[in-house]
C-alpha cells in the first residue's frame, strides 16, 4: 500500500516533468506540508491545479486535509482527474475546471495557494481573500520566477518576461505594504510568500 502511494507519486511527477508541467519543487512541497501540520490546516483552496501533483501531495500529508483546486486548461484538468482517481483521493480533492477569475466560492479555507498565471497574483488574491478563514493564510509560489525578479530589468531580453517581472514585483510591493496582512518571503524553491492576517 505504502509502496503503491510512493510509486503513484513518482509516476505523476515523472509525467509532469516529461510534459514540462511546472509543478512545485520538492522543497516547496516540504515547506507547505510542514506548514499544514504546524498550523493544523484542514481546508485548502489552490489556484492552478496543473495535473494535480501539489494537491495530491497536500492531501497525502494528512488524512484530514481537503483540497479544492481550480484549473483552466482542459487537458491538464483531465489529467488531474485521472491522477486524483488513481491515488484514491476523489473524496478529499475537488477539481474545478474553469478560469479561477470566473469562479465564485462561498466556503472559507484555512489556506489558499496561489500558483497559476504569474501576472495575475493580485487578481487571484483580491478575488479569493473573502474565502479566507479569520486565521487563514495565503501562500504564493514562484515569486522569484527563475531568478528573474531579482535581476536588473535591462538584463532581461524578453519583453514578455520583463512584463511578468514587473507584475510580480508589484505584487510583492502590495504584500509588503498591506496593512491587513503580514507577509514573510522565503527563498525556497522558486520563491514563496506566506501571508497571514494581522490580528
Ligand atoms: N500547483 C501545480 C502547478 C500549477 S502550474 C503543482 O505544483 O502541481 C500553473 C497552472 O495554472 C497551469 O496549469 C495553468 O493552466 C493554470 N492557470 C493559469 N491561469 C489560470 C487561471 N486564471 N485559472 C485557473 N488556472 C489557471
Ligand atoms: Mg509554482
Amino acid at each position: 500500500m505504502v509502496n503503491d502511494v510512493y510509486n503513484g507519486i513518482r509516476q505523476i511527477k515523472k509525467e509532469a516533468l516529461e510534459e514540462s508541467v511546472p509543478i512545485m519543487q520538492d522543497e516547496t512541497i516540504d515547506f507547505i506540508t510542514n506548514y499544514i501540520s504546524s498550523k493544523n490546516i484542514k481546508t485548502i483552496l489552490e489556484i492552478g491545479t496543473a495535473t494535480g501533483y501539489s494537491s495530491i501531495m497536500m492531501a497525502l500529508s494528512n488524512p484530514k486535509v481537503r483540497v479544492v483546486t481550480i484549473e483552466k486548461d482542459q487537458e491538464r484538468y483531465k489529467k488531474a482527474l485521472k491522477n486524483v482517481k488513481k491515488m484514491d483521493l476523489e473524496d478529499r480533492i475537488t477539481l474545478i475546471f474553469n478560469d479561477a477569475l470566473e469562479v465564485n466560492l462561498d466556503n472559507k479555507f484555512d489556506l489558499i495557494i496561489i500558483d497559476a498565471a504569474k501576472s495575475k497574483n493580485l487578481d487571484f488574491f483580491s478575488r479569493f481573500e473573502r474565502n479566507l478563514e479569520v486565521n487563514g493564510s495565503i501562500i504564493t509560489d514562484n515569486l522569484s520566477f527563475h531568478g528573474y525578479v531579482e535581476k536588473d530589468l535591462s538584463l532581461i531580453p524578453s519583453r514578455n518576461i520583463r512584463g511578468l517581472v514587473k507584475k510580480i514585483r508589484a505584487y510583492i510591493t502590495f504584500l509588503k505594504e498591506n496593512t491587513k496582512y503580514k507577509t514573510k518571503f522565503y527563498d525556497i524553491g522558486d520563491g514563496i510568500s506566506v501571508t497571514e492576517r494581522r490580528i
